[in-house]
């Protein structure tokens, strides 16, 4: 993210809290696969911090890029985004990325800028099933 920002000129605010308010969210959730009922509870943590930080910089709506992924239906994103701006006092722009041929572009662009994709989702939780699934080690 650094490192595209740095090459289109954007600002980048990196939230370095949360942590520990999403591990109190996905407890007991641990064990379910990536796509299962913990993300509904992640969704909705990441983007009320989303949210809550588009209010304090003026921003009237916000949206996510989590859309952009095969595996992240808009159905299911969109309405923690409609919790969370509800709650923020702002508006949530959903926007699935992935369409139009969103996904493949996106490929085509972090090839462009260098950018490591990873094999994971984003939480421990994912990058363990990702390690010792059918496919870890390819
Ligand atoms: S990081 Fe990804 S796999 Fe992990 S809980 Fe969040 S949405 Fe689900």
């Amino acid at each position: 993210m650094r490192q595209l920002a740095g090459a289109v000129g954007m600002e980048l605010i990196v939230d370095t809290g949360g942590e520990d308010e999403w591990q109190q969210a996905v407890a007991g959730l641990e064990d379910e696969p990536e796509g299962g009922a913990r993300c509904d509870v992640c969704f909705l943590a990441r983007l009320r911090h989303a949210a809550r930080k588009a209010r304090e910089l003026g921003c009237e709506v916000f949206t996510t890029t989590l859309t952009i992924s095969p595996h992240k239906p808009l159905e299911r994103v969109a309405p923690a985004g409609e919790q969370a701006a509800a709650q923020a006092g702002v508006r949530f722009l959903a926007e699935d990325f992935k369409k139009k041929d969103g996904f493949r572009r996106s490929v085509e662009l972090s090839k462009q800028y260098g950018l490591h994709r990873q094999r994971y989702c984003g939480c421990v939780y994912s990058m363990r099933d990702v390690e010792t699934g059918p496919d870890a080690g390819e």
